[in-house]
């Protein structure tokens, strides 16, 4: 029997089904945690109502309650008391796989900056020939590269099977920050229009910034990294 709440859920108003960690013996604390594959029309499952929220417009995000939800052992993903060791092998895959799509978003922002500061004409020249503004942009390419190499670099460590924890926290933080501050700057680089929502530049600011706290916050990774230091 599920009894509990889970506050953010993405895509969770779209879902047909749910994975749900839960503590099957509280004893054993990391080693007690269970993975169990709960339909959403099972009894004593409910969804609630998407939040609003910042960026990330065409994903939902629901709080998910359970209270008194009966799933058969069937259901149980793997063997009781393995969903902690289940969580943090997909976490290492969340953390470096969904943040590649960020990498996208952020190429596609540096050549529509780019364009942009190649047409928009200020004193006399287009404004890309000013070097504050063509330094901001070799920063965001200078961010973009270093967050994709990464990224590879995550994703080769934990092809290759061993502890890819360092690597993954890294780009992680790396990605997410990067995409931050990438965003401020083309909004920086656009001027009033990239405060203007219809441009939807802010839109990679926008996007970026829960990227800093799902899949583990940046101060968690940065614990990660620390302890793989030897901190
Ligand atoms: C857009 C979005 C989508 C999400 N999607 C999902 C999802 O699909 N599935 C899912 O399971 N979760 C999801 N989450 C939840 C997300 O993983 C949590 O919000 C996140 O782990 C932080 O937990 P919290 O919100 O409870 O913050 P808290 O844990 O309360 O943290 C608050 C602040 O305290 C800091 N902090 C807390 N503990 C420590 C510590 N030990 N050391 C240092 N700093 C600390 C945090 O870094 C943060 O700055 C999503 C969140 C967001 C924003």
């Amino acid at each position: 029997m599920l009894a509990g709440q889970k506050n953010f859920v993405t895509n969770g108003a779209e879902a047909d089904v749910f994975l749900v960690y839960a503590s099957t013996n509280p004893k054993l604390g990391y080693l007690g945690l269970s993975a169990f594959v709960v339909d959403r029309d099972t009894p004593g499952l409910e969804v609630g109502q998407p939040m609003a929220k910042t960026g990330l417009g065409s994903a939902s995000l629901t709080p998910v309650y359970l209270d008194g939800c009966r799933v058969p052992a069937a259901n149980v993903l793997g063997k009781e008391g393995q969903g902690g060791v289940m969580f943090a092998s997909s976490m290492r895959a969340e953390r470096s796989g969904l943040f590649a799509a960020y990498l996208g978003a952020m190429a596609r922002q540096l050549d529509e900056t780019i364009a942009y500061a190649r047409e928009r004409r200020q004193f006399g020249r287009p404004i890309g020939k000013h070097q504050a503004v063509s330094h901001r942009i070799v920063d965001m390419k200078l961010r973009l590269d270093a967050a994709r190499l990464l990224v590879y670099r995550a994703c080769w460590t934990l092809d290759r099977g061993g502890d890819a924890d360092l690597e993954v926290s890294l780009a992680k933080l790396a990605v997410s920050e990067w995409a931050v501050q990438s965003g401020l700057d083309a909004i920086q680089v656009h001027g009033g229009a990239g405060v203007v929502s219809e441009t939807g530049v802010d839109r990679g600011l926008l996007d970026a910034l829960p990227s800093m706290i799902f899949s583990g916050t940046n101060d968690i990774q940065r614990e990660v990294v620390a302890a793989r230091l030897g901190l």
